[in-house]
């Protein structure tokens, strides 16, 4: 074995003793384990010889979530290359800055995102293309060629330090920031995954041995450019020999049909998909008796979504996973009777993490009290690529400061109370918009909710919310603030509602884009 285990290579060789087993499906089309060796081993060996890239050099994928886009990244790092998944749903400039703000040797897209960067400079490769290729590109199956039976790894000297990933962070509160992810961070996502699953059958009273064997078949319902669809899920399924159904868009009915078609064990993504699911016209319409479980994170999910799963379905296990592109995605976990005991925290840190709630200054506080959330261990990566300043303000005396407000409880549970960005201040009092917004979708009218400060000369700021009511319902200002003064202190309660029909604006990583929320409505 001449390689470190901890280096992606390992797990992409390891993966090949699952054989003939289904690893992606898409549509219609399938690929084993051995056939995604081959392929990944094969573009490797075309990327070294027809594009001259070696260790180091940076490859961006941008793409649907095709299982070209899982070939090409594995491709990629068995090269000891740097994969650099770009946002599918960024438009040229921003898909250009991703390309020169990488250096990106060679770009992998798909047809559209080929029109979009028609004019760049890196020379690119191109699938699922409907028209012509733009000048100069590659067409992904020529690049392939014969996929060699008997394709090996190339040789290449690599190591756990060695740099493996540049994901771009979800640009929830400014401009995205490129992760730089090395073997080592990545090399552990998959032992996190299996950690929390063993732990959450072991607090459910399973047997972890029937629970360890038995083959997941996961509905992937979030982009693989992002940490969750590529760590939580995709190279999780790699290592444990699952199956992975992909799907070219989130669609909540199609997300229906496939549990039934392909006998789906577990879905997972963002809260919002869990939610429109459960509100689908079609809920209950299809066999979805093989879903055991429903597990989400990335973003604030409010306890209102465990209980609708509990209503709807039954038995099945609901999970709430907290992680950042900086940690390599899991780093928290909550599930099955310790989630239902606390539904509004997202649980204990996973094996590796090490995490605590620190003052302005970096010193531990104490059981309950609020600070920023801080997190260390082979999970967290070292930096930002190209961004000294913000790697300097976010990862302090070895530990990363979240940006995320959170408390500890006396048994270890996280709870995360907002975002440090995403407070208002009204009158020198903290609002957690999360809290405010929690209360909102408890109101059975609610279908979204978003809750944001306005400019407010004499108290800073003021509570204002953006709602989206369920079709057929109805609901004035008047009535909800009633509803509020139920749960919440009246500083909380918002003093503006707007009503709107139009879905909130949301990022692919389910997070409200409450910039663009509050240029709409304030015109900020
Ligand atoms: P940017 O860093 O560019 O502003 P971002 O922080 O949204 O964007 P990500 O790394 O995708 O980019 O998201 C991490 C953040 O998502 C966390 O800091 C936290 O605020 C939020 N988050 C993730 N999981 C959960 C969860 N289970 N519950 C609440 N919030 C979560
Ligand atoms: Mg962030």
């Amino acid at each position: 074995w001449k390689h470190a285990p901890t280096t992606f290579r390992a797990l992409l060789e390891n993966s090949r003793f699952h054989g003939d087993k289904v690893f992606l499906a898409y549509e219609d089309e399938r690929i084993t384990y051995e056939e995604h060796f081959r392929r990944a081993a094969t573009l490797a060996r075309r990327l070294a010889e027809d594009f001259g890239v070696t260790k180091g050099d940076r490859v961006a994928i941008a793409m649907r979530n095709y299982p070209e886009w899982v070939v090409s990244f594995s491709a990629i790092l068995a090269l000891g290359a740097v994969a650099v998944p770009l946002n599918a749903w960024w438009t040229t400039p921003e898909l250009e800055y991703g390309v020169t703000d990488s250096g990106a040797k060679v770009v992998i897209v798909d047809g559209e995102r080929a029109e979009r960067l028609r004019d760049t400079a890196a020379p690119m490769i191109v699938t699922r293309s409907a028209g012509g290729l733009p000048p100069g590109a590659r067409e992904f199956a020529e690049v392939l060629g014969e996929v060699d039976p008997g394709a090996t790894l190339p040789e290449v000297d690599l190591g756990p330090e060695d740099p493996a990933t540049i994901f771009y962070t979800s640009g929830t509160t400014g401009r995205p920031k490129g992760a730089l992810g090395s073997h080592r961070n990545l090399g552990q996502s998959p032992m996190t995954v299996a950690y929390a699953l063993l732990r959450s059958v072991a607090l459910a009273g399973k047997d972890p041995a029937t629970a360890a064997s038995a083959r997941r078949i996961t509905l992937l319902t979030v982009p693989l450019f992002h940490v969750t669809g590529c760590f939580a899920v995709m190279t999780a399924t790699m290592f444990t020999g699952g199956g992975l159904v992909l799907m070219y868009k989130w669609d909540p009915g199609l997300a229906l049909q496939l549990i039934e078609r392909e006998k789906v064990t577990i879905m997972t993504g963002v809260p919002t998909n869990a939610w429109q699911l459960l509100s689908h016209p079609d809920f209950g319409k299809y066999d979805i008796s093989s879903l055991g479980g429903v597990s989400y994170g990335g973003a604030p999910a409010p306890p209102k979504l465990l209980e609708r799963i509990n209503d709807q379905l039954p038995q099945r296990q609901a999970s709430n996973g907290y992680g950042m592109t900086e940690t390599t995605a899991l780093a928290i976990y909550n599930s099955g009777p310790a989630y239902l005991a606390k539904p509004d925290s997202i649980g204990l840190p996973v094996a590796v993490c090490d995490v605590r709630v620190s003052d302005p200054l970096g010193r531990e506080l104490p059981v309950g009290e609020v600070g920023e959330l801080c997190m260390r261990g082979p999970n967290v990566i070292s930096g930002y690529w190209n961004r000294p300043d913000a790697t300097a303000e976010t990862f302090v005396q070895g530990w990363l400061h979240t940006g995320d407000l959170a408390r500890v409880d006396e048994e270890g549970y996280v709870f995360i109370v907002d975002r440090a960005k995403d407070m208002v201040i009204r009158g020198g009092e903290n609002v957690y918009c999360a809290e405010v917004e929690a209360a909102l979708f408890e109101h059975p009218a609610i279908d979204d909710a978003a809750v944001i400060g306005i400019p407010d000369d004499e108290l800073g700021e003021q509570v204002g919310a953006v709602v989206r009511l369920k079709p057929g319902t109805r609901a004035t200002a008047e009535e909800l603030r009633g509803f509020l003064a139920g749960v919440l202190a009246p500083f909380k309660i918002p003093v503006r509602f707007w009503f709107r029909d139009a879905e909130l604006p949301r990022n692919p990583g389910g997070k409200i884009l409450k910039t663009h929320l509050r240029k709409e409505t304030l015109g900020l």
